[in-house]
């Protein structure tokens, strides 16, 4: 029928602006590198931040002691105690307690956040074993894992620089992250001292190195995006510090801020951009991370249901709330392997109310969610591609080997995504690419590298 042509020029005009061919990605990853350098040559000179972490020695397996971290990233906030055995002796316990950041908390105050934060610390220490307790007149010591651009001062202080990934608390902007926490802490009556402010991808290459000494790159794909790696100190023009004696300096680049002319953006991803809290900002985050792929998804669903009638003669109104239809939805969707495809079916049902699907339609919402994933984890890899270039690692040099830290729930979940991700960059690096770089899953390695360096920067070292 007519209806079902117009709704696959839809999908075809998507699957060509979404092209990524090799060439394109190419420029994507140049684009990447000169950011780079731009951001790192003065302060201010790219959409990418790279920040300076203030961590100048990745961890070398030798910490020892209980330490703990907080991990504040997006959807999901965790506290974390880990021992360590010293030399030799590795992680010897882990423990963590989980909780979903009530959404009201996340547009509120900065106090009502870090008391929620601050309580969740509280009841784990009150229920923690005594053989924990740290002996008398010694504190306990935390790294606290905050995944938002931040301004470091120093290893354990920083100041907020603005909020993405849904997060808006004005009064917090400008102010230091620790004083906020500690002040906090204070309130609920917690004696901890905060040793390290970190963020997941500084934490997860802390935590990828202490168990691979290799991983020189931290990749966070989950409700955002951002990357980190391990840069020569001497090539940072904006850095006025002292050299620090390992010549390196970790920088947290906040990717998901990158943007290029090279970047293929449809009138969704304008659209989505144009509507969100952060509008003009983190356009990279929007195109590939977690947060946002389900609802580019559901925007591409409603156009073809007004256009082409695709669900039917009414566009179904719960296709019209925007973010309806999650990440984890889609890829469940999109990994469908029942031959009637009833994943999709009863996703379609029970998100959107719209029942009686034919196998047609589901045929083509899986289409659809192929085309927007696999975008995603091509530019990803792009990116990825980029940060190897300007490291002089995307090259094969013989035994030398990057690995990569990759976490979040995206990579974690969306095996089609993770794939297409991996296969992507090995096509990137040519030849003999999968010799040269490793992909190493760094489960829960932003709380734990946290940890390690709350160990490594201790009050009492
Ligand atoms: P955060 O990024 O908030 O710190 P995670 O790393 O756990 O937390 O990532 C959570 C995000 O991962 C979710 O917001 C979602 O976008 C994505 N995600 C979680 N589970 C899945 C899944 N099964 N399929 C696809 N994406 C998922
Ligand atoms: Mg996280």
């Amino acid at each position: 029928s007519s209806r079902w042509a117009r709704a696959m020029a839809i999908v075809r005009e998507l699957e060509e602006k979404c092209g990524s061919p090799e060439a394109k990605l190419k420029q994507v990853a140049d684009a990447m590198t000169v950011e780079m350098h731009a951001g790192l040559a003065s302060e201010g000179g790219s959409k990418l931040k790279m920040l300076i972490s203030h961590v100048d020695n990745l961890p070398t397996g030798d910490e020892e002691g209980v330490y703990y971290a907080l991990d504040l990233g997006g959807t999901n906030f965790r506290v974390l105690r880990v021992e360590l055995g010293g030399k030799t002796g590795g992680i010897v316990s882990q423990e963590f307690a989980e909780a979903s950041i009530p959404p009201e908390l996340m547009v509120g105050t900065s106090e009502a956040l870090f008391d929620y934060i601050a309580a969740e610390l509280a009841k784990f220490i009150t229920e923690e074993e005594e053989k924990y307790h740290p002996p008398p007149g010694r504190q306990r010591e935390l790294g606290f894992t905050f995944s938002f651009p931040v301004m470091q001062n120093s290893i354990n202080s920083g100041t907020l620089m603005r909020w993405t990934k849904g997060f808006s608390i004005d009064d917090m902007v400008g102010n230091d992250v620790v004083a906020e926490l500690s002040k906090a802490m204070h309130r609920q009556g917690v004696d901890v001292h905060v040793s390290a402010l970190v963020n997941d991808t500084i934490g997860t290459l802390a935590g990828g190195r202490f168990s691979n000494k290799d991983v020189a790159i931290a990749v966070i794909m989950g409700t955002g995006t951002n990357a980190a790696y391990v840069e020569r100190a001497q090539a940072i023009p904006k850095w006025h510090g002292p050299l620090p004696n390992s010549g390196e300096m970790v920088i947290n680049m906040e990717w998901g801020n990158f943007k290029s002319s090279h970047l293929p953006l449809t009138e969704y991803d304008h659209a989505l951009d144009a509507e969100s809290l952060n509008a003009g900002e983190q356009v990279f985050e929007k195109l590939i991370s977690g947060m946002y792929l389900g609802e580019i998804l559901r925007r591409v669903l409603l156009r073809m249901a007004e256009e082409a009638a695709f669900f039917g003669d009414e566009v179904p109104p719960k296709l019209k709330t925007p973010f309806v239809l999650r990440t984890p939805d889609m890829s469940a969707m999109h990994h469908d392997t029942s031959a009637d495809l009833r994943v999709v079916s009863n996703k379609l049902k029970d998100i959107f109310e719209v029942s009686n699907t034919t196998l047609k339609t589901r045929r083509a919402v899986v289409e659809l969610c192929n085309i927007i994933a696999t975008r995603g984890a091509r530019l990803a890899a792009a990116g990825i591609f980029g940060v190897l270039k300007k490291m002089g690692k995307d090259t094969s040099t013989g035994a030398e080997k990057t690995v990569i830290a990759m976490d979040g729930g995206l990579y974690e979940h969306y095996t089609e995504y993770r794939k297409c991700l991996e296969n992507t960059l090995i096509e990137l690096l040519g030849g003999d690419g999968s010799s040269s770089i490793a992909f190493e899953h760094s489960n829960d390695g932003s709380g734990i590298g946290a940890a390690l360096l709350a160990a490594s920067h201790s009050q009492y070292r």
